[in-house]
């Protein structure tokens, strides 16, 4: 599921069947410039740049939709903003699964959604879109109980929004806190870049959970990601 800023950016659709990446891609955002030889400019996508909530951008209170109590985890502030300069599309991938599970409403996550807006605006970012699961397994809400393609570590809401934004899955990144925001991400052909900040607790390792980069908060991950130069060979930068 979505909920859409809307925020100027020109969705751009690419097609339904296209093909999950391969692996072994550098550790490198490829530039808009990219795309196949010979593909129509319209149809060009460019990075984007995925982020998890819970742990990764807020301070992770579990099952909190409260706006009040949401707080930038260490370094996340600082990390956003320097995000925010390279002017890629930045946008939430979050699993809720407090739906489901009863926890609270699907409606009370519109205000946690309003409130990560204004903390994207206030540390001078834009959120293109949030995008969540609200499924479980073991729930207690018929409607969301299920399993489902969209809660990570399956890629289904990192592949949807890269569909519905037009953005080149290939050459973006996904940064999130535990393994399973890893494994989404390899699943739905990104880089995987894991802050090792102790929310990953039970390291259970597979092919597709060994992330590109390892970073201790997303200050230090964002400043790797602009220095390691991935960024500017995108044209992200100047
Ligand atoms: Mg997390
Ligand atoms: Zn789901």
């Amino acid at each position: 599921m979505t909920m859409s800023t809307g925020a100027g950016f020109r969705a751009r659709r690419i097609g339904p069947g296209r093909p999950v990446a391969a692996r072994g891609q550098p550790p490198a955002l490829r530039g808009r410039d990219g795309g196949a030889a010979g593909a129509m400019p319209e149809r060009r996508a460019g990075p984007a740049i995925f982020l998890d909530k819970d742990g990764t951008l807020l301070a992770d209170v579990p099952y909190n939709v409260n706006p009040d109590r949401m707080r930038f985890a260490p370094g996340a502030r600082a990390g956003l903003a320097r995000l925010a300069r390279l002017g890629l599309p930045l946008i939430v991938i979050s699993n809720q699964p407090g739906v489901a599970l009863g926890k609270f409403g699907i409606d009370d996550l519109q205000p946690m959604r309003r409130k990560l807006e204004a903390m994207f605006l206030e540390a001078g970012a834009s959120m293109l879109d949030f995008c969540f699961c609200p499924h479980h397994p073991q729930g207690v809400h018929p409607a969301y109980t299920k399993i489902c393609d969209c809660r990570k570590p399956a890629p289904g809401l990192l592949c949807g929004a890269a569909g519905r934004h037009g953005i080149d899955i290939v050459a973006s990144w996904f940064i999130g806190d535990i393994l399973d925001d890893v494994e989404a991400g390899r699943r739905a052909g990104c880089h995987t870049l894991l802050l090792d900040n102790g929310n990953e607790t039970e390291w259970r390792g597979s092919e597709w959970r060994r992330p590109d980069h390892v970073a201790a908060d997303l200050d230090e991950a964002s400043l790797w990601l602009v220095h390691g130069g991935a960024l500017r060979h995108a044209g992200a930068l100047p």
